[in-house]
């Protein structure tokens, strides 16, 4: 048995699917004599379709991002244009008889091991195009190289780490579990299998080391656990939690229609968070009140190139009829950090979660965050819509000032141009401890407030999201983090402005406890946590909360906290133990 994070409740049992990295040697037999020239122009057609795919990608990206970012897919081109480049693949196929595929993962270790030589950090960023086109070139020889394990029921992935995109990529499969090596509780790829409902542990370390594909595999994603090939009492009496997880998700999904209320009656607001279409099914699925977070990066990372205005109001408007009540607050694009796309903030920082992301790369791109600010506006001039427009990272009053002006603007250019425009409110999200700070200030000029909690606790605790070395204190139930959102939900009550949570906590039970008797009344989550959240809200009454808030706040550790907490929980709802998770 190994220990990591559990990171999305749930029990699930299967054989494992090992990603190892994504460029692993393929195993693979010597060409025959009679093959070499077949295997030149399978390597030829996919070298002209990445090149087509750049020349598109170099093109739009020009047109609404800027020259200088498009540079990077023409720099891409020439590589693969690159006769050093050819010549050595030709080799490889020719000479060495090899597979395309094999010979280009040669060729990227030759590479590899230059570029490692060096002292010259330029020269040592350019590793990262050769590997980009690389990648792509693979994705066109074979789809075998990129995370895309067999179709087939039930599977366990187990990799180093998930990539946001490869998950939602994911997304399709039937995956029954997720064991990765590295991130955190809040990293995005644990959110996003949350959001999907499949049971996730990661910071397991060596796991790859331990597991080969086919072995049975344990993941209980509410206690961290992972065990590979259980002996039979192990595995039946995990079956057997399995089984008892599915019941009681069955027993919560008829609680759909019943409004969400505290048990003496009070109503309160739980929304969802969606990455995408699926999402708002899976929320209007589970009988949210609405969105609370659109995280728009999705949408970006999964498609092709980069979505033009039409097509990101297209988007909007179809999750936005997808929603719940149509309902839905959308946040503008939050990349950078663990979320990057090729032609926007790909610098490489010392430390990305403190830099270049956000709403920051958006001011230094202004067209391409206008393109989206102007496709939402326009995408709340639907009927019956209620759309809200949620601004990432900001730290101080100027920023938000000048997010309105740019907003203001835009919103006057649509009109000038006869574009039906939303009323659309804006907001901001706390996450930055900054911004917590100063929240009187920015309450002024804000329509609402949504606290990231997931970046917030990070940042307070300066304990990064993904690095699970420092799991132990990223945690939103520590009291400095306790008090730092008692603040800012007292003064978002105090100038009567609206105030959500939209971190991972707000799905955990003993946090929505606290948070409850904090005094909050909204809370955004995965859809798939959602049932259960109402079904704790609907045993503890608003009185309870506000003891054990007081009671939490005299505790001096997170550890003291958490275990007085379980122990109330496990009274007040002992039906829920197993959804608690991390
Ligand atoms: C957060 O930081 O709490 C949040 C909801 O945003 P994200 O997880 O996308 O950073
Ligand atoms: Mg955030």
């Amino acid at each position: 048995m190994r220990k990591g994070i559990g990171v999305s409740p749930g029990v699930a049992v299967g054989p494992a699917y090992c990603i190892h990295e994504i460029f692993v040697r393929p195993q693979t037999r010597p060409l025959e004599p009679g093959e070499v020239a077949g295997e030149l122009r399978r390597f030829e057609k996919a070298v002209k379709k990445s090149l087509a795919a750049l020349r598109a990608l170099a093109q739009k990206v020009a047109s609404q991002v800027g020259q200088e970012q498009a540079a990077v897919f023409r720099a891409h081109q020439a590589i693969l244009r690159d006769p050093a480049f050819t010549a050595k693949m030709r080799q490889g196929i020719e000479a060495t008889r090899q597979p395309a595929e094999a010979a280009l993962h040669d060729v990227l270790a030759e590479y590899t091991a230059i570029f490692d030589r060096t002292q010259d950090e330029y020269l040592k960023e350019r590793l990262a195009d050769v590997r980009d086109v690389i990648l792509r070139l693979s994705e066109y020889l074979s789809p075998m190289l990129s995370a895309d394990p067999p179709a087939g029921e039930g599977l366990i992935l187990v990799a180093q780490e998930l990539l946001p995109s490869q998950v939602v990529a994911l997304g399709e499969k039937h995956l029954a579990g997720i064991v990765t090596q590295s991130g955190g509780a809040t990293s995005h790829a644990a959110i996003l299998a949350r959001s999907r409902g499949i049971p996730a542990v990661s910071g397991v370390r060596d796991i790859l080391r331990h597991v080969t594909n086919d072995d049975t595999v344990v993941v209980d994603g509410s206690s961290g656990h992972v065990v590979v090939n259980p002996d039979p009492e192990t595995e039946s009496a995990y079956r057997k939690l399995q089984r008892e997880y599915f019941q009681l998700q069955d027993v919560l999904a008829e609680n759909r229609d019943v409004p969400a209320r505290l048990a003496d009656g009070e109503e309160i607001e739980l929304l969802a968070n969606i990455n995408g279409l699926a999402d708002a099914q899976a929320a209007t699925a589970v009988g949210a009140a609405g969105v609370g977070l659109f995280r728009t990066e999705y949408l970006f990372l999964t498609h092709p190139n980069l979505p033009d205005e039409e097509e990101q109001l297209a988007a909007y408007r179809e999750i936005l009829a997808a929603s719940p009540r149509r309902r839905i607050t959308i946040r503008t694009l939050d990349l950078g950090g663990d979320k990057t796309i090729p032609y926007l903030g790909r610098e490489r920082e010392a430390n990305p979660f403190m830099g270049w992301r956000s709403i920051r790369l958006s001011f230094e791109h202004p067209e391409f965050f206008l393109t989206q600010v102007r496709a939402i506006l326009q995408a709340g001039a639907a009927e019956n819509a209620e759309v809200r427009m949620l601004f990432p990272m900001i730290t101080t009053l100027e920023e938000m000032r000048r997010v309105r002006s740019m907003v203001d603007r835009a919103r006057k250019r649509l009109r000038a141009e006869g574009k039906a425009v939303g009323r659309v409110p804006l907001g901001l999200m706390v996450e930055v401890p900054a911004a917590a700070i100063c929240i009187d200030a920015l309450l002024t000029v804000v329509d609402f407030i949504s606290i990231g909690s997931n970046d917030l606790v990070q940042y307070l605790m300066a304990a990064d999201r993904d690095n699970p070395k420092v799991g132990h204190l990223c945690q939103p139930l520590s009291p400095a983090v306790l008090r730092v959102l008692r603040r800012v939900i007292e003064s978002c009550r105090k100038a009567g402005k609206p105030v959500t949570l939209c971190g991972e906590m707000a799905g955990l039970p003993r946090a929505f406890a606290l948070l409850m008797g904090m005094g909050l009344r909204s809370v955004s989550m995965s859809p798939a946590l959602l049932p259960g959240i109402k079904e704790l809200a609907a045993q503890l009454t608003a009185e309870q909360a506000r003891k054990m808030f007081r009671r939490a706040m005299k505790l001096k550790t997170t550890g003291q906290v958490m275990k007085y907490l379980r122990e109330e929980l496990d009274q007040l709802a002992p039906n829920l133990k197993l959804l608690d998770s991390a």
